[in-house]
């Protein structure tokens, strides 16, 4: 398997792409040197390939292990050593606030960082990336006592923190969750309930984990607006702030799983002991839900950035295998003689390269629109900034995550026979992508998110925007000498427009869900399709004496020749409405 290599300059790329300098002039990050961003991401690159990426292996074949008779959790051997690395280097504070020790960079950057420690690593990165999580809901919603208790300790990583939303009758509907909390004298809470499927729930890298609990109290209202968020700790602190006395909460058991073997995914039993797990709560009585939301929104685009880095790395493996592989007679004999000679592998190996360029662009611009709308100086840009973030947002995650599986499973073929046995390691890249259309809201939910809560936003003004801010660009091209791009990019934003009319003006809801996820492709498609518009308005200057700009510019054609024309096929299937899904009575389906 080949060696991950950082793409340092094509990340740099895609953040210039998308307005790091615009962001950098903001007064919010005035003491950071432009140049320093270029010198931490090298640096992280290196420190994800040669500190990470040779655990990855270990990780999957030795995963995380549970004691049934302690129920400590041990990680895989190396693992423990890398975080510690990875908590002296500072890197999990870079994108923080400085008012908790981190480095106050823009999360663009911060995401450019997760993309590398997830190509190199995911099952390592999910612990950090869960950790940034309950960072991001605990200095939204947490009091100003939780934030200085809490969060200096999770920024410089000696504590970890967990999402704890699932239970077995509550999946995608966490209306349904039944986890108690029952009020004490003292002020504090009680926690009783199993929680299933939290991942880092417990392990052996830190001090102490932070967990994050959605929990009912006594008399709250049913569904979703009866939820809380409380803080219980493994370890209740001390007067000192430290670590102290065992809380009641501890990992019952393991879940074996296709993939992330390394990431333990745990079933949490709090207040199993009978006294319950004390824990504080966070933000207001049934304010679970929006706290929550802080959490997932920005956990939402990170899970979009691991579809992305677990497609770079499989593109990598596959580029090198296909430079490597002698197989047949190649038909073009100056392309090379292994099999990186024949057509079709030449269309896999183009077709995950353009994909991965548009993924990339969407998520870093998805961040931008996130740092735009908490530090530009004018609030009318932020709130604008913010409504466009949140359009994206269910893009980034959706979309991300099926080309993340669709990409490695398209590099798992230019292996042949080889990459469906596991030595060759290409596998592992598919089983453990394949969680990520699933955890975080699964892309239907995304989908559905789209529909009902994004597309309607100001009365429907925000994918306006959006869809003309494309076809400015699709009439642009042609002036540059890029009539078929423009021609390309003009068709598929004319789809999605007719599309997204029909779905804002439909009366029957079912009609418009039915037609939820191909249209989220669709509306993604569109979006990359524009990217990679852009990205070729800025390589073509150089592209003729550049070989990087010249392959950037190529990566452009074949999306906007290969890939975008699907966009127009999926107006049918959008605009179907409901009555063939729902033609055959549930029975129908397991009767042959
Ligand atoms: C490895 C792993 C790690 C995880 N980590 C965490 C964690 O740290 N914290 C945590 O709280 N949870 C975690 N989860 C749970 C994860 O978020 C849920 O599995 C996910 O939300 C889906 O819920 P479910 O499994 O109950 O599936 P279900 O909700 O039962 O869904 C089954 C199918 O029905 C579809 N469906 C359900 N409702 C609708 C609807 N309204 N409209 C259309 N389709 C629908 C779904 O899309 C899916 O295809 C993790 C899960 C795994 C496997």
């Amino acid at each position: 398997m080949a060696d991950y290599r950082a793409p340092v300059h094509d990340i740099r790329f895609a953040l210039d792409l998308v307005g790091l300098a615009d962001v950098m002039a903001w007064p919010d990050f005035a003491a950071i040197d432009a140049s320093s961003i270029d010198d931490m991401l090298g640096e992280f690159g290196r420190f994800s390939a040669e500190v990470l990426a040779p655990l990855d292996r270990v990780g999957d074949t030795v995963g995380s292990r549970h004691d049934p008779d302690t129920d400590a959790v041990t990680t895989p051997p190396g693992f423990r050593d890398a975080y510690q690395r990875y908590v002296e280097a500072g890197w999990g504070s870079v994108p923080a606030d400085p008012a908790y020790g981190g480095g106050g960079f823009p999360w663009m950057v911060g995401l450019a960082m997760q993309e590398m420690q997830t190509s190199a690593n995911m099952a390592f990165t999910l612990c950090t990336l869960l950790t940034q999580g309950a960072i991001d809901a605990l200095e939204h919603h947490g009091s100003e006592i939780q934030r200085e208790t809490y969060l200096a300790h999770m920024v410089a990583g000696e504590w970890t923190g967990t999402m704890n939303l699932t239970e077995p009758e509550a999946g995608s509907d966490v209306g349904a969750l039944r986890t108690r909390a029952v009020p004490q004298a003292d002020g504090s809470w009680r926690v009783f309930g199993q929680k299933i499927f939290i991942t880092y729930g417990e392990h052996d890298m830190v001090d102490n984990i932070v967990h994050l609990v959605l929990a009912r109290t006594p008399d709250a209202p049913p569904g979703t607006k009866g939820i809380s968020l409380f803080l219980v700790p493994k370890f209740v602190l001390d007067a000192d702030g430290k670590p102290g006395a065992r809380n009641d909460v501890r990992c019952a058991s393991l879940e074996h799983k296709l993939g992330i073997h390394a990431s333990p995914t745990c079933v949490m039993l709090y207040g199993d002991a009978g006294e319950g797990a004390v824990g504080e709560l966070v933000g207001e009585i049934n304010g679970g839900m929006r706290a929550m939301f802080t959490m997932m929104n920005n956990a939402r685009l990170s899970v979009g950035v691991q579809g992305l880095a677990v497609a770079e790395r499989a593109y990598q493996d596959a580029v090198a295998y296909a430079l490597e592989r002698v197989q047949g007679k190649v038909v073009v004999p100056e392309a090379g003689s292994t099999i990186v000679g024949h057509a079709d592998v030449r269309r896999m190996l183009l077709t995950m390269r353009s994909s991965i360029d548009a993924l990339r662009a969407l998520c870093y611009l998805n961040a931008a629109e996130l740092d735009r709308s908490r530090h530009h100086l004018d609030e009318h840009t932020r709130s604008r900034a913010q409504e466009r973030a949140d359009l994206l947002t269910p893009l980034s995650k959706a979309w991300g995550t099926d080309v993340g599986v669709e990409v490695a499973s398209t590099a798992l073929q230019v292996f042949g026979g080889m990459g469906y046995v596991e030595e060759t390691g290409i596998a592992q890249r598919l089983r453990d992508v394949r969680i990520t259309p699933i955890y975080e809201g699964t892309n239907a939910i995304q989908a559905l998110d789209l529909i009902g809560r994004k597309l309607p936003m100001r009365g429907g003004a925000v994918i306006d925007d959006l869809l003309s801010e494309i076809e400015e660009t699709a009439e642009g091209l042609a002036a540059d000498g890029l009539i078929e791009m423009g021609t390309a990019l003009a068709a598929a934003v004319g789809a999605t427009r007719e599309a997204t009319d029909w779905l804002l003006t439909r009366t029957d809801p079912v009609d418009a869900m039915t037609g939820a996820t191909p249209y989220l492709r669709m509306l993604a498609t569109t979006v990359g399709g524009w990217l990679l518009a852009r990205q070729a308005l800025a390589v073509q200057p150089e592209a003729p004496d550049d070989p990087w700009a010249a392959a950037k510019l190529i990566s452009a054609r074949w999306f906007a020749e290969q890939i975008l024309p699907a966009v127009g096929a999926l107006t049918g299937p959008v605009t179907a409405g409901k009555d063939r899904a729902f033609a055959l009575d549930p029975s129908q389906f397991a009767s042959r």
